[in-house]
């Protein structure tokens, strides 16, 4: 920061100062609430294109705040990242995943995956590999029924660490998917790099397929591109019927969005899946 410019005197605005102590209060807020145990998981199905059957979902992470109420992910990710609590809230969330696979199981739907969201962040954490090999023998869980997804980061695909990081997690079996694909500033290096399991198309491109043919050329380069590097296909944020149909025409595996489902606590998805397996 230079001396002298607009964001150097805004540090002497009461207000801002007053949204920084609020940020610092909210970090020791966040160790607690993990301590308290306040965070859940909502688990939001993913479904096969055609058939519309649900054979996954992807675990989105809630704190349930004793004030505040429920509070969303953007509420409070960016304050665990810039603290480090980030690698325990990721380690919090792999063994929930962990846990709810081996329930599954047990309950006779062993088939469906759980898809993580973990900070680029933790894979530069050297006991990441490590922690999902101990969760997984603890559980009893196949490493296939976890998927990982990372966001594209270019810091992380220069990082020799990293690298070997995700090899090793590859190695042991976990799939690795790339979230919001296209949005980042590495997606080609990535796949350059690293053989990636799954693409997942993201909301904004899925948003307006219908009404911009730019949008739909480029979902469309997406599922070739992944076709021809036989990568897995999910496209997220559907939310229409001619959204759906698109996607079914362009050759998309899956399908997640409010169309078919909102993201849900556990008790509800449990109940939807046991009245209808299909959804
Ligand atoms: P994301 O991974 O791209 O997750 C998809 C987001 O889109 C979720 O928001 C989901 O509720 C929302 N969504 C799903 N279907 C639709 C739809 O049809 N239309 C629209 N408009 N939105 C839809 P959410 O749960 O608020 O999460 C926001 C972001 O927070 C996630 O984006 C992810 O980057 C991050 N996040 C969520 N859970 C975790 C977590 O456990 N760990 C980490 N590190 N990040 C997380
Ligand atoms: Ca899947
Ligand atoms: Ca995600
Ligand atoms: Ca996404």
């Amino acid at each position: 920061l230079r001396v002298g410019n607009r964001k150097t005197r805004a540090v002497y605005d009461p207000l801002m100062f007053e949204q920084w102590e609020e940020e610092m209060h909210s970090e020791m807020n966040l160790g607690k609430g993990l301590d308290m145990d306040e965070f859940r998981l909502f688990y939001q199905p993913q479904v096969e294109s055609l058939t519309h059957k649900v054979t996954g979902v992807e675990a989105l992470i809630r704190w349930q705040h004793p004030e505040k109420g429920l509070l969303f992910p953007a509420a409070f990710i960016n304050i665990a990242e810039t603290t480090g609590l980030i690698i325990q809230i990721g380690e919090w969330v792999v063994s929930q995943a962990c846990q709810q696979l081996k329930s599954w199981e047990q309950m006779g739907m062993g088939a469906l995956t759980i898809s993580v969201n973990i900070s680029p962040r933790h894979f530069l954490h050297a006991d990441f590999p490590t922690f999902l090999d101990e969760c997984m023998r603890n559980y009893e869980v196949d490493p296939k029924k976890l998927i990982i997804e990372i966001t594209e980061n270019v810091a992380i695909v220069d990082s020799d660490l990293v690298e070997t990081q995700i090899k090793k997690v590859q190695e042991m079996g976990f799939p690795i998917s790339i979230d919001d694909f296209g949005t980042g500033y590495s997606a080609f290096l990535y796949l350059q790099r690293f053989s990636i399991q799954e693409v997942k198309v993201d909301r904004q491109f899925v948003a307006n397929l219908e009404t911009d043919p730019k949008s739909r050329a480029i979902v469309r380069a997406i599922l070739t591109l992944a076709k021809s590097l036989h990568m897995h296909t999910v496209a997220e944020g559907v939310e229409t019927e001619g959204q759906l149909k698109r996607l079914e025409e362009l050759g998309c595996f899956e399908i997640q969005g409010y169309y078919f489902s909102r993201p849900l606590p556990i008790e509800e998805l449990n109940s939807q899946l046991l009245a209808s397996p299909g959804f």
